[in-house]
């Protein structure tokens, strides 16, 4: 459909029977802000910060950094503003970081392992940064997240950080609130071990570009392998719903922001499959919007259970289309 015809819903929505799905941006820096507000989104479900280090000659200090996450806060009044820390190496490097040498960067040091080893001083600055911001006026909607994790001890290193932080401010005698927590799933790791993560977390939220790639071991971006990639393959559609069901019964909430939220033509499977979040680029946010408003959630769970069953992204492709529905 031609974007003018394509409603801009400023609200929150719900599916046709009523149940509220948040349909959140991406962003990466605050030129990003402004169209996430026009184009409706509900909030920020993905604050890509290391735009904010890239194109210059030195990192961000912790002022800057707290000011960028409260112009956040403050484009989005009354909703939910999910920072993710910084997640460079792989495909994103940082000029003045002096990042290895990797063979196989995808597979290397980067996301969590470089904040929590290399970059523990850049990490610590920014956990400064968004403590102050989350205590900020306007901070009690700010959650923070971390990238690439694949283990426990990762989840639990990363959070001594925010409350030895946590602890120096105070003594620092500087305003500061522990944010809401969560992890990114973006590993295989991280979905087979969602059960004992959700404990410990707020919320997940899904990484398909990362998830698909590592659960197929097929390089994101590298179009030999682009159909392998993809996150209808069946095995990437497992993976998330193992890590829906494994945060059910606990109080985590689940979220996607991989590319994979941003097309309408999933929304009612992903509602079907149970996510309570949907972050995208700001350009889809107004379709993703109309889909939900369309959705019916048993339908939407018909649908989830029967692509599920699929053994192909052949059979899955097929089954999303209206010409293999399930019976209703
Ligand atoms: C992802 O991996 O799906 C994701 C949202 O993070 P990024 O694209 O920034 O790696
Ligand atoms: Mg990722």
């Amino acid at each position: 459909a031609a974007d003018a015809d394509v409603h801009v819903r400023s609200g929150p929505v719900e599916t046709a029977d009523g149940v509220g799905i948040e349909v959140a941006a991406n962003v990466g820096t605050a030129a990003d802000l402004e169209p996430a507000v026009d184009r409706g989104a509900d909030g920020i479900g993905l604050f890509r910060t290391e735009f904010l280090f890239l194109d210059r000659e030195s990192p961000p200090d912790e002022q800057e950094q707290f000011e960028a996450y409260v112009e956040a806060l403050e484009s989005f009044d009354h909703s939910r503003v999910v920072v993710r820390t910084l997640d460079i190496g792989g495909d994103k490097p940082v000029p003045y970081l002096d990042l290895p040498e990797e063979e196989n960067p995808f597979l290397g040091e980067r996301g969590i392992r470089r904040s929590l080893g290399p970059d523990a001083d850049l990490f610590e600055t920014q956990v400064r940064a968004l403590l102050r911001a989350a205590g900020s006026a306007d901070g009690t909607r700010l959650s923070v997240m971390l990238p690439l994790v694949a283990t426990l001890e990762e989840l639990h290193d990363a959070r001594d950080q925010f409350d030895s932080v946590a602890a120096d401010l105070a003594d620092e005698g500087i305003v500061h609130e522990m944010p809401e927590f969560g992890i990114m799933i973006e590993t295989p790791a991280a979905a087979f071990m969602a059960d004992r993560f959700a404990p410990h977390v707020d919320f997940f939220s899904i990484g398909t570009n990362d998830l698909a790639q590592y659960v197929m071991a097929a390089e994101r971006g590298n179009e030999r392998v682009s159909d392998l990639g993809d996150y209808r393959q069946p095995a990437v559609l497992q993976a998330i719903d193992a890590t829906v069901s494994a945060a059910d019964g606990h109080d985590c909430w689940v979220g996607m922001c991989g590319e994979m939220a941003g097309d309408p033509d999933l929304t009612e499977l992903l509602v079907g499959l149970g996510l309570d979040e949907l972050s995208m680029s700001a350009v889809t946010v107004p379709h993703v919007k109309e889909a939900v408003t369309k959705t019916d959630t048993a339908a939407a769970e018909a649908l989830a259970a029967h692509v599920l069953a699929a053994d192909t992204k052949a059979e899955v492709t097929a089954r999303l289309t209206t010409g293999d529905t399930p019976a209703q």
